[in-house]
């Protein structure tokens, strides 16, 4: 057997991959220092491919980078600070694992519901209701 026929054959017993459309894609973040301030330039990307609202992402940035920060009138993210884009990409990583991810399917078809106070992970795809 040659080595081709051997990738032909890794193909044909891999098993079946997810179709692209289950699984999310969120653009990498683009960051630049300004000053003492750290632009979050695709702030709006990011947030629209993790169909969040800006405030909830916004809110876990500042306490997940320990500042304060802002939306300015263009969508972009101003965080107070040098954050740089791993920093930034690593907290929206977990922000995506704690509010974006079904905990229990995997699948980032969800809302953020509340009930009594506490936030809930509502699943779309599997129905699964887990606090965040
Ligand atoms: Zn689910």
């Amino acid at each position: 057997m040659n080595y081709d026929d051997m990738l032909d054959r890794g193909i044909e017993q891999a098993p079946e991959i997810q179709p692209e459309s289950d699984r999310l894609s969120v653009p990498d973040p683009d960051v630049r220092q300004e000053g003492h301030v750290t632009v979050f330039e695709n702030f709006r990307d990011v947030r629209r491919a993790l169909s969040r609202e800006p405030d909830h992402l916004l809110k876990f940035l500042q306490d997940e980078l320990g500042t304060s920060a802002h939306i300015d009138e263009s969508d972009r993210a101003r965080l107070t600070g040098d954050f740089g884009a791993r920093r930034i990409g690593n907290a929206i990583e977990t922000y995506t694992d704690q509010y974006v991810l079904c905990s229990e399917c995997g699948l980032p078809d969800t809302s953020i519901e509340r009930e009594q106070g506490a936030e809930l992970l509502q699943c779309a795809a599997c129905g699964a209701r887990s606090p965040t």
